[in-house]
């Protein structure tokens, strides 16, 4: 008799739903807070050359060595910190779980958050607790840390700024959540282009911080390219987990040489940033929008019927998050990632018409 998968894979893998990526072909692609632009074509010109010379019959440099040293440079990395390298930064998140899953052990987050916090604590077959936000999405400190001491999470993930809220919490309660801490704390900076703010500097005065980022909204997406900063103890356990190759050969030296262009990245996200300030008075404009402030590069916000919105908005071409039915405290809400000014125009125009359809209908 075949083996039916009910018998061999564990019952919490069974009860879970894979991450859902929608099709996007064609659509005004508004979903994933992917960067809208493309390198110039200078660098597009360079990257295609670095791909055509790159020995891609030898494994791939196992440290990264010259990609590290471009991104201590980039990151300002303080003095005597240390880099893990992860296939995305979502890889990075896994290593730390899969370090610390010790029998019982719990790791902790806020809620709403980032969707993969819980779904690798599951992988790693450890517990999960998320400490509900404030209605304003705001940090509950006192919440969070009364459960800091009644479950003593080995890891604490928090988004800085969160997703899908898009809010920077309080330095002063992710300080002392910091401080209250029995374990890890994680702070996830992947939006860090778009906040200017960050715990990196805080290193050294919190020995059980670690900072991780991503070149993913950056405008790397493709290339799957997240890292982790922090102490060389911490980092030189969890590198015994990372997989030898798991940066490819094209990621390192493509990733290295746009990075060496810092302007162009760098350009783009300010860009993005101005498009959002632009795009958060569009929607606050709009009757029947209750806008979220956010200093990343996608905006929160929330309208009566959000199901038939999203719907009307996909049937108009333009792809954003539908969030309503996600987490109680995202009802009515959807998320769209800052596009190029031309995107985010259709995109109005799109939300306009559905507006005026769900309220017709
Ligand atoms: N952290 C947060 C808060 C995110 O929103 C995302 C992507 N949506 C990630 C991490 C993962 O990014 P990546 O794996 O592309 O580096």
């Amino acid at each position: 008799m075949a083996i039916k998968p009910e018998s061999l894979i564990r019952p919490e893998i069974l009860d879970l739903k894979a991450y859902h990526v929608p099709p996007a072909r064609g659509m005004v692609k508004l979903d994933a807070m992917e960067n809208p632009y493309g390198l110039p074509e200078d660098l597009q010109r360079e990257v295609g050359a670095i791909a055509g010379e790159a020995a891609l019959n030898r494994y791939p440099d196992p440290g990264a060595g010259a990609l590290k040293a471009r991104l201590r440079e980039v990151l300002a990395l303080p003095r005597g910190m240390e880099v893990l390298l992860g296939n995305g930064s979502d890889e990075v998140i896994q290593i730390i779980a899969l370090a610390c899953a010790k029998p019982g052990a719990v790791i902790l987050s806020v809620e709403p958050t980032f969707v993969m916090f819980r779904m690798i604590a599951t992988f790693a077959g450890t517990g999960y607790v998320g400490v509900p936000l404030r209605e304003d999405f705001s940090l509950d400190a006192e919440a969070t840390v009364a459960a800091l001491e009644a479950h003593r999470p080995a890891v604490v993930f928090l988004a800085y700024p969160n997703n899908p809220t898009g809010n920077l919490f309080d330095e002063q309660a992710m300080e002392r959540i910091i401080e209250s801490a029995p374990g890890l704390v994680v702070v996830d900076e992947a939006y860090h282009a778009f906040a200017g703010a960050s715990f990196l500097d805080r290193l050294a005065r919190f020995p059980n911080l670690l900072v991780m980022r991503t070149l993913s909204k950056l405008g790397l997406a493709g290339l799957r390219l997240g890292l982790l900063a922090g102490r060389g103890e911490w980092i030189e356990q969890f590198e015994k987990l990372r997989l030898p190759y798991n940066v490819s050969t094209l990621t390192q030296a493509v990733a290295e040489r746009v990075l060496g262009r810092g302007d162009v990245l760098a350009d783009q996200a300010a860009a993005i940033r101005r498009e959002r300030e632009a795009l958060f008075s569009t929607l606050q404009g709009i009757a029947g929008v209750t806008t979220y402030p956010s200093r990343a590069n996608f905006i929160l916000f929330r309208v009566n019927r959000a199901d038939d919105v999203f719907r009307g908005l996909k049937s108009h071409g333009v792809l954003i998050k539908n969030l309503h039915g996600s987490h109680p405290m995202l009802a009515g809400c959807l998320r769209v990632t800052v596009g190029t000014p031309e995107e985010n125009g259709l995109f109005v125009a799109a939300l306009g018409k559905c507006l005026a359809e769900t309220r017709a209908a």
